[in-house]
């Protein structure tokens, strides 16, 4: 039995196998001296990757659309391409590895095409890398994608919000990754799902793991490979006990969120993706606080038309069945990365391009989101809010660009319905200016992770500052009261979105600031509910 730690980013217990995921490795492996061999060696990788792609692409079909599923079909004719083998074979006879040949071609190829002036082409970048990398990662050994057949726990070095919205999610019983942060996308998408996972382990993924009998205890931060069946016994019991208290939390379904002093607060859900709707009817939100619209856009090679965003937002409003749906503009950038945008290398990605910026430089971009959200605004209520908002100068040309596109829209005679405009308060300034902000929008909703990354100039992403990363930290406590007060003298409502807002311990002190609404995990809201109910806070 192999016992280990890690960082708890959700609570739970995970019994399954355990699925090595492996990108390809740093350092490729030489030739073995024998240009006949090498070759072989990539007729047979290439071989393996075209039945991976024909099989990606009958799924993408069926999850995604054949519009989707195209961009693969792309990727295998790339793999016939002439000029591109005859590169590989050139390459092997003069020495290289079946490996090194590929990955050298693929990225010749790639930066050739993306010096192309034809936009269509310079798109195709994207292709030749990800078909390339896809052969040298079976070249070494390594598999590509998830190819999980049962459900299993799923052990990575890290997980990017690319990879992670690509992961055959009910195949997924828990993640282990050796890096990653709580605070990383991936430990919020893990809270979304409500799996246990664990972060920042010393799993080791080359010691023949993958496929043994495996358990996750997101309680205490431990995994157990090939326990033993004193561990199975006492895991399997502390299961029992967590469905337990599960269920006693089911008494609060259905229920107000008021306290016995008589203050109400809604409680609503945070989500990435449509098929999330369900844990929001599984949890019992009231609506959905934060749609992280960007993971829409990642995860694939070209931007989503607007008739693909309007249909993924129609999912969500009618699969809420009245509840309120509040849609966050795409929030690219930093660790959230999709190649197609063509984003320039930054130093500091996190105080780059990202967020409403890209959206201001981006109008065409802004206007296919703007309008796939406004059509969808006539099927339910729909509420549409800006993140990483700084100045009042941005909501003033934001708000200006919402507007000519709803008289367009309107013009066109296209169905919309009242939709409330409201902004995120994530970094200090826009905390500090909250007052002359609130004039501007109609509504607050504080996003604590960034708030807490920009305000004690932690960043949220790196592991070993997880210490100095405090969101209870006094300046941050002072802010959030700030944005409450400045809403309401304002007369517009306040919410929480960010993690911090399902942190029990901070419940009574969001209710006596005077939050409206606290966006949280699915998974959390019964939970909180049960606080708010016990909670004697009353209103001011
Ligand atoms: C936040 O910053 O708190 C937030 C909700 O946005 P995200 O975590 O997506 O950056
Ligand atoms: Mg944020």
């Amino acid at each position: 039995m192999i016992v280990g730690n890690g960082r708890p980013v959700f609570s739970g217990i995970a019994i399954g196998r355990a699925y090595v995921y492996k990108k390809g490795l740093a350092t490729l492996p030489a030739s073995c001296g024998d240009a006949a061999v090498e070759q072989q060696k990539f007729e047979t990788a290439k071989q393996t990757a075209l039945e991976q792609l024909q099989s990606l692409m009958e799924e993408t079909a069926e999850r995604l659309g054949e519009e989707q599923a195209m961009i693969l079909d792309v990727q295998m004719m790339m793999m016939d391409d002439q000029d591109y083998l005859d590169s590989i074979a050139a390459m092997i006879q003069n020495g290289a590895s079946a490996a090194e040949a590929v990955k050298e071609t693929g990225d010749t190829f790639s930066a050739a095409f993306a010096a192309m002036d034809d936009a269509y082409m310079q798109a195709r970048a994207v292709d030749v890398r990800d078909v390339s990398s896809r052969v040298v990662t079976i070249l070494c050994g390594g598999k590509v994608g998830f190819a999980m057949e049962e459900p299993g726990i799923l052990i990575a070095e890290d997980l990017t919000p690319s990879e992670t919205v690509q992961m055959p999610k009910d195949k997924i019983l828990a993640f282990v990754t050796r890096q990653g942060s709580s605070n990383s996308h991936t430990a919020i998408l893990a809270r979304i799902m409500g799996i246990p996972s664990l972060v920042k382990t010393q799993i080791n993924l080359d010691d023949g793991v993958d496929g043994h009998p495996m358990i996750v205890d997101g309680f205490d931060g431990r995994y157990y490979i090939d326990p033993d069946e004193e561990v199975v016994r006492l895991m399997q019991e502390k299961k029992h006990t967590a469905d337990e208290h599960q269920r006693q939390l089911e008494a609060y379904r259905g229920k107000e969120s008021i306290t016995r002093g008589g203050q109400k607060v809604k409680l609503f859900a945070n989500i990435g993706n449509p098929s999330d709707v369900e844990h929001v009817l599984k949890g019992d939100a009231e609506g959905v606080g934060l749609l992280r619209s960007e993971f829409l856009y990642l995860g694939r090679d070209s931007y989503p038309t607007e008739d693909e965003l309007y249909n993924a937002y129609r999912k969500v409003v009618e699969g809420l069945q009245g509840r309120r749906v509040v849609i966050r503009t795409l929030d690219i950038g930093a660790d959230k990365q999709a190649d197609y945008f063509q984003l320039d290398k930054e130093e500091n990605p996190a105080l780059g391009l990202r967020g409403i910026r890209i959206c201001i430089r981006r109008p065409e971009v802004f206007r296919t989101q703007m309008r796939a959200i406004y059509r969808a605004s006539a099927l339910g209520p729909v509420s549409v809010m800006f993140p990483m908002i700084a100045s009042v100068w941005e909501v003033r040309k934001v708000k200006e660009m919402c507007q000519t596109i709803r008289d367009e829209m309107a013009k066109e005679g296209i169905p919309m319905g009242e939709v409330e405009h409201g902004i995120m308060i994530e970094t200090p300034a826009a905390a500090l200016v909250s007052e002359q902000l609130a004039a501007e929008v109609d509504f607050f909703s504080v996003g604590t992770n960034d708030l807490t990354q920009y305000t004690l100039a932690v960043d949220r992403q790196n592991p070993s500052l997880d210490g100095f990363y405090d969101p209870y930290h006094p300046a941050l406590l002072r802010l959030l009261r700030l944005v409450a007060e400045n809403a309401h003298k304002a007369g517009i409502w306040c919410g929480i979105c960010g993690e911090l807002g399902g942190d029990l311990t901070m419940t009574e002190t969001f209710l006596d600031m005077g939050y409206d609404e606290l966006s949280v995990s699915p998974t959390r809201v019964l939970e909180l509910r049960k606080k708010v109910c016990e909670s004697e806070v009353s209103p001011k």
